[in-house]
């Protein structure tokens, strides 16, 4: 009989995470969220790739309870307040650097959960009872190391931990506005994006500037490179997607769920 090597592997996720308020609003985009969570098994703990922690190395969170990191201004005070208590590990940290052969991962006692991480497990996982470890994105990194790097973690898969990637495919916020419908652009860079993973077309995805509108879909890349983690991790299995709409005319919301 042929293993179904997909099945023995915990799932891989990018969640296109938008305005940090999802972490206090109910919304399409939050119950999907929720709704993902509750159909994964109950991961060992969470290895997150945040847009938000953006570093010279490549590092990760070794501290046991890494504080709640509110970046963001001119938000509400009850975003300010919210808290997630998940825990960290120094066992877990060095399980993720040992795995990691492609660069030197440094341990990192300076950082906690930034917004990229908390504002989407407070909706999926909301007791906070899952350990969450965060990995550092170098952006001066070629961009194929960041896929490499992300197949290095395949392994951590086969032991219950969850890769978690939180970005936005399209995150244009120079050009964003609150009433108005999506822009064509954003719409067409989006789908470009999403046939580029379903033909798991890697090369598309390294040199999304090629597009004509990858310029105005990714002015900084910040946001995508989670997406090349996860591209990495998924050992190449076809994905799913989840809320696929365009938010305040230039951000995709788009999910892409591999393992499930
Ligand atoms: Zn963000």
């Amino acid at each position: 009989m042929v293993k179904n090597i997909v099945k023995d592997l915990m799932p891989v996720i990018f969640i296109g995470h938008g305005s940090p308020m999802n972490a206090i609003e109910d919304n399409e985009f939050t119950r999907s969220w929720k709704e993902l969570a509750k159909n994964i098994p109950k991961p060992k703990f969470i290895l997150c790739i945040s847009a938000h922690w953006l570093a010279e190395n490549t590092a990760v969170v070794s501290k046991t309870n890494p504080e709640t990191i509110h970046d963001f201004y001119g938000f509400p005070k009850e975003l300010y307040d919210a808290q997630y208590p998940a825990k960290g590990s120094l066992e877990y940290a060095n399980m993720i650097k040992d795995a990691i052969k492609s660069v030197d991962v440094k341990l990192d006692d300076s950082w906690g959960l930034d917004h990229g991480a908390w504002s989407v497990l407070i909706k999926m996982y909301p007791k906070a009872d899952i350990p969450v470890i965060q990995l550092s994105i170098n952006p001066k990194l070629p961009l194929d190391i960041h896929v490499k790097i992300g197949k290095e973690l395949v392994k951590l898969r086969s032991q219950g931990v969850l890769i978690l990637g939180s970005g936005n495919i399209v995150h244009n916020l120079g050009m964003m506005r609150l009433d108005g419908p999506p822009f064509s652009w954003a719409i067409e860079f989006d789908a470009y994006v999403r046939k580029s993973l379903e033909d798991c077309n890697i090369e598309n995805l390294l040199n999304y500037t090629k597009h004509r509108y990858g310029r105005y879909a990714v002015p900084t890349n910040d946001h995508y490179i989670p997406l090349l983690y996860v591209v990495g991790a998924s050992d190449l299995e076809h994905p799913k997607f989840l809320c696929t709409e365009i938010f305040y005319s230039s951000l995709s919301m788009t999910c892409v769920v591999y393992g499930l």
